[in-house]
């Protein structure tokens, strides 16, 4: 019999019941780190009390009011994300997924009102992710996605991530955008190089199309810049972003140029929940930490410390993993082994972290875990490795 819950998930088999800066504590009392950080989600870590604030202040005052009216919070919140990015403007939604949704309608719309209504088509590339609705499951394009659920949306061409000229050889006359996040998340942890994001920056330049960034996993403070394309020196003219900026409350927010933005008008777009007074009452409060120069250089220093101590790990476990990549807190440990193997051994040392493709083992912890429980992370991922040697 099916189960009551639709079963589109392979859960492991761990109830947590309470949440406390990085560590999660199940039924048992039981304590894991957690270096999964919700997906790259918790950036402040769980119940953190700034939060929690916000959020109970704001739920004994109003929780929802739709678009029909004006919602300080979500002006407040789009101000401190227009002051800090290259954006002038920003629509706001409730998913990543539906983020890009917004990210390529204003692509379209941007060419239709300039009299080119045959620029539809996105540039993607192989092993992207972009959330899990029809038009973005057709833009990633990869079968383990979209298997079974065609016919697929039209408007995307796929190009593998190798040089700039390949990308270059996909622009048509229908070139409407090109899309990217600047480090792709779930193919890996795979950062787009400088080289390359400068080279797409000018590819758009020079053929009229936008750029489109998904900083969905990679933005919000994750790579120790704000968002993650500010290591390139280059923006772009749409962004899709999510994950981070709600904490742990579900927001997400496509933000713009002027420019890009211009046929988006009364009508255009949409969306009854997003902007919430709930959701931008904590994103604005996400923002108020993680826009700092101070919070951010440390998210760096103490991604150096990680990183270091996880090339160490590397190098005395060479048969179970094989390199560490990725950029501050967003990190892939490629392993030899099954990467899930890796996953589910930390489980039982009480460490959490999320597998992704090219057998990688995903860390995403919150931002302001500190360096002790770095080092404890570190230590517990080398009982992992050990335990892993023994059963081999
Ligand atoms: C998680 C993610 C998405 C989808 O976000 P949802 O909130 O699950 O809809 C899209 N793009 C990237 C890069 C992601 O990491």
């Amino acid at each position: 019999m099916i189960s009551t819950i639709l079963p589109t998930y392979a859960r492991a088999p761990l109830t947590f019941v309470k949440g406390e800066g990085s560590w999660l504590v199940d039924a048992n009392g039981r304590r894991f780190l957690d270096m999964a950080g919700g997906i790259a989600v918790n950036v402040l870590g769980h119940a953190h009390p700034a939060l929690v604030a916000a959020v109970t202040e704001q739920a004994g005052q109003l929780w929802h009011t739709s678009n029909l009216y004006h919602i300080p919070k979500q002006q407040e919140l789009a101000d401190k994300l227009v002051s800090a990015t290259f954006a002038d403007t920003v629509f706001f939604t409730n998913s990543g997924t539906e983020s890009m949704e917004c990210a390529v309608k204003m692509a379209r719309k941007y060419h239709y009102e300039l009299g080119a209504p045959d620029r539809v088509d996105v540039i993607t590339f192989e092993n992207a992710f972009h959330g899990r609705t029809m038009a973005m499951i057709s833009a990633a394009g990869q079968e383990k996605l979209t298997k079974g659920f065609g016919p697929l949306m039209p408007g995307f061409v796929h190009v593998p991530y190798d040089t700039i000229e390949t990308v270059a050889a996909a622009i048509t006359d229908t070139t409407a955008a090109i899309l990217i996040e600047p480090i792709m998340g779930e193919g890996g942890i795979v950062p787009i190089e400088d080289a390359f994001m400068k080279g797409l920056r000018a590819l758009c330049d020079e053929h009229g199309i936008l750029l489109i960034f998904d900083e969905i996993q990679c933005g919000v403070g994750r790579t120790g810049k704000l968002f993650a394309h500010e290591w390139s020196g280059i923006t772009p003219d749409i962004m899709a972003i999510a994950k981070g900026i709600g904490g742990g409350f579900p927001l997400g927010a496509c933000l713009a140029t002027e420019k890009a933005a211009a046929g988006m008008v009364a009508g255009s777009h949409g969306s009854t929940y997003g902007g919430n007074p709930m959701a931008c009452a904590v994103g604005s409060v996400v923002m108020d930490h993680v826009d700092n120069v101070e919070f951010l250089s440390e998210v760096s220093q103490k991604a150096g410390h990680l990183r270091q101590g996880l090339e160490g790990l590397v190098a005395s476990h060479p048969d179970i993993f094989e390199t560490v990549r990725g950029t501050g807190m967003m990190i892939g440990l490629k392993c030899k082994v099954t990467n899930t193997d890796v996953v589910k051994a930390g489980y039982d040392e009480q460490l959490l972290s999320v597998p992704g493709g090219d057998n990688v083992v995903r860390l995403l912890p919150a931002l302001n875990i500190t360096i002790a429980e770095l080092d404890e992370a570190l230590s517990r991922l080398d009982n992992v490795a050990h335990k892993l040697k023994a059963a081999l």
